[in-house]
């Protein structure tokens, strides 16, 4: 039997392999595109392309794909075989440098939020030599960002991949300033947490609702929900142990380090957590993880749901992005030092991110924001949707005692002198986990938990690494100008604390006191998605992501209009597949049901005019009040989605869709589930949510 050790990485293309299967020369011109951007030449890329295509087919593979993620939030996958035909009928496996560099898949039908017009619907796929390229389900798939022939992106990783390289610009110019000249790049690293459902698969191909939109449009609550708290970390049953098995080899093998399974919260809730890397493999080693959960499941004759709220009254799902800064040279820049001055340099890192939080609270927010999120964010389970920071009591104590120029520390009640006084050891468990916070200072890295569950962690990265690249910029601007460094370097961290402290709370935040305590300090609470979308073109938005060159304004344009589409069109799916439930499957069972008392009673009474038919005259007379009300939302719901034809801007239209369609379809729920909840069993014609959320035994 292979062991993990064995199976690790075995289908990755990594730096191992390459060493040992390319020429030394080659080996070191990729080793320079991959650590330095440096652009490959065609020879080399010829020799690299060859090498690859031999590993491949020796492990099973027979074509190859460009993989990129576009904006729809899943990867895509053109394959083409390495196959070339000879003239002796015969065919040889061949796969050239410009195949691997480069691709031109016909993606006339990707969202490009107008960026694209179709007659030149060509986009094109380039190979990013940062991630390594891997084999899956016999296909030799190479990573690849996705742009339009103006060079627009078109996908998740360009603006993840520039926004690294902005933050990177900017954090070797503040280590500069600190004497440090032997870091020669920094990158951002992300451990994303995964949550997420099993049921069981016969189940759901029975709730249309679960098939078209990944979650319950009706349903009653059962009995039993999550009060117990008998599910989280609880013993894992057999039939998902198998499935965790089986998921963490095909990770292993894919160089995915999965590291950490338990029970969720949530009755069929559960979580898996990889060790963190660098931001754009943590992507798209993400990705891969969703895709492979949900192709496993089936396997396993279950389906895994990513949805952020697959059944009301229980939990939902989230993504915890655990996010720091580190150099090549193996330092955490979010990790207190050992010494004076690197703790002054922590200080003015932290100082940046919480600079950044407070300036782009609205991008933070609208990074995490999707119609699926919405039913979280807010809903005293997940963090509120007013963005801000916990760090803990012992750093709040030092941020404040540097506001104020007080003394602080319980020995020497000295004042802290930025750069000569040594911090205290933060122990990681005197951070605190304040679960109610969105953004919290977790000793060494902050967590990031308004990640919606199905999202790609992209767009999040994005925004943390730029706006902390703006605000790294923004103090290597003064502090590269000071005379007096030290003094400087005081001021800048005194007053971005006094200017921003408004952003640091670490209380409770689904406290109904904390929406008003926050609306004091100012700080924003964007409810929902059309809300969010608002400001994300926002003069000072615009001007981030423009001077850092991670959007340009037709590009961000092209994204704002992506996502209201995207929040139209789930909604408006949603509402439909409601109307198809409703009209097609829930009246007329109830209807029969209704027909089934009283014919009862009527047999009844034939049989002896004495008995007493209360249960069935009654329960006929409930249904159907609750039938005719339901008819009545139907016809409403159908009425408003017909009125939304004709609006025609996006920003209307998802306005209209959040007041209008979301509250039809919340009183159309009402009717059905109260029905639901009364009617017999065996007529309800779909698996009711104890079946659901109890089924995987
Ligand atoms: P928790 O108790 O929240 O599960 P862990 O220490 O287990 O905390 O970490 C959760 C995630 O954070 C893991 O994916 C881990 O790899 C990641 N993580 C740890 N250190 C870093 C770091 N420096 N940068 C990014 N992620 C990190
Ligand atoms: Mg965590």
């Amino acid at each position: 039997m292979s062991t993990v050790t064995d199976i690790f990485g075995s289908m990755v293309f990594d730096d191992s392999v390459m060493e040992a299967r390319l020429p030394k020369e080659t080996y070191k011109a990729l080793q320079n595109t991959i650590k330095n951007g440096k652009q490959l030449d065609s020879g080399v890329a010829n020799v690299v392309a060859n090498a690859m295509k031999d590993w491949a087919v020796e492990n099973g593979a027979t074509h190859f794909t460009h993989w990129f993620q576009p904006m729809t939030g899943i990867t895509a996958e053109k394959h083409d075989s390495f196959i070339s035909p000879k003239d002796n009928g015969k065919v040889i496996m061949e796969f050239s440098g410009k195949n691997l560099i480069q691709g031109e898949p016909d993606a006339s039908s990707f969202p490009s939020g107008g960026l694209r017009a179709t007659f030149e619907a060509r986009g094109y796929t380039a190979w990013d030599a940062t991630s390594y390229a891997f084999i899956k389900d016999g296909v030799l798939c190479i990573p690849t960002v996705f742009c339009s022939y103006g060079g627009e992106a078109l996908d998740q990783k360009t603006a993840l991949l520039r926004s690294m390289e902005a933050i990177n610009r900017q954090a070797l110019r503040v280590l500069r300033l600190f004497g440090n000249t032997d870091v020669k790049s920094v990158k951002t690293t992300v451990g994303p947490e995964q949550e997420y459902f099993l049921i069981d698969k016969d189940l759901y191909d029975k709730r249309k609702d679960l098939i078209y939109t990944g979650r319950t449009l009706f349903g009653a609550r059962a009995p039993k929900g999550q009060e117990l708290d008998d599910h989280y970390f609880g013993v894992i049953k057999s039939r998902v142990a198998a499935f965790m098995k089986e998921l963490n080899d095909e990770l292993w093998k894919l160089g995915i380090l999965a590291k950490t399974e338990h029970n969720e919260v949530a009755p069929s809730q559960h979580e898996l957590a990889p060790v963190f890397s660098t931001t754009n493999i943590a992507a798209d080693h993400n990705q891969l993880t969703m895709e492979l959960m949900q192709k496993i499941a089936k396997k396993h004759n279950m389906v895994c749901l990513l949805h952020e709220k697959p059944f009301a009254g229980v939990n939902g799902s989230g993504k915890h992005n655990n996010w720091s800064i580190s150099t090549d040279t193996g330092a955490n820049l979010l990790e207190p030092g050992d010494t004076p001055y690197e703790n002054a340099q922590f200080l003015l890192f932290l100082c940046a991110v919480i600079k950044a939080v407070d300036e782009y609270q609205d991008l933070l927010r609208i990074s995490v924001a999707t119609a699926g999120n919405d039913h979280r964010l807010g809903a005293n389970e997940a963090p509120p949707a007013i963005v801000s920071m916990f760090v803990g009591t012992e750093l709040e104590e030092i941020l404040e005692a540097i506001e104020q120029d007080t003394p602080y520390g319980s020995k020497e009640r000295e004042t802290l002198k930025i750069g000569v006084s040594t911090l205290p050891k933060f122990s990681r468990d005197a951070t605190d986990r304040n679960r109610t916070s969105p953004f919290a200072f977790t000793g060494n890295k902050f967590e990031f938990r308004m990640l919606g569950s199905a999202s790609s962690i992209s767009c999040a990265n994005v925004v943390l690494n730029t706006s902390v690249a703006e605000e790294l910029k923004g103090f290597a601007d003064r502090l590269e100008k000071a005379a007096d460094f030290e003094k400087e370097l005081h001021d800048v961290i005194q007053e971005t604390i006094r200017d921003h402290k408004r952003i640091i709370f670490n209380g409770d935040g689904y406290d109904e006191s904390w929406v008003k305590e926050s609306a004091k300090r100012g700080l924003l609470n964007l409810k929902t998605t059309p809300d969010a979308l608002k400001h994300l073109l926002d003069e000072k938005n615009v001007k981030l992501f423009g001077d850092h060159k991670v959007f340009s304004l037709t590009e961000l344009e092209a994204r704002h209009e992506v996502f209201l589409e995207n929040y139209c069109k789930v909604i408006n799916i949603e509402a439909l597949t409601m109307l198809d439930m409703a009209r097609k499957d829930i009246m007329p069972a109830m209807s029969a049901y209704t027909k089934t008392l009283s014919e009862s009673a009527l047999k009844k009474t034939e049989l002896c005019s004495e008995i007493d038919c209360t249960y069935e005259r009654e329960n006929v007379k409930d249904i159907s009040l609750m039938l005719n009300a339901m008819y009545k939302q139907v016809k409403k719901l159908e009425l408003d989605l017909l009125t939304s034809k004709s609006i025609r801007s996006s920003e209307e239209l998802a306005d209209y869709y959040k007041d209008t369609i979301i509250a039809d379809m919340a009183e159309l729920r009402v009717s059905a589930d109260e029905m639901e909840t009364i009617a017999s069993g065996e007529m309800w014609p779909y698996p009711s949510y104890g079946e659901l959320l109890f089924g995987v035994r």
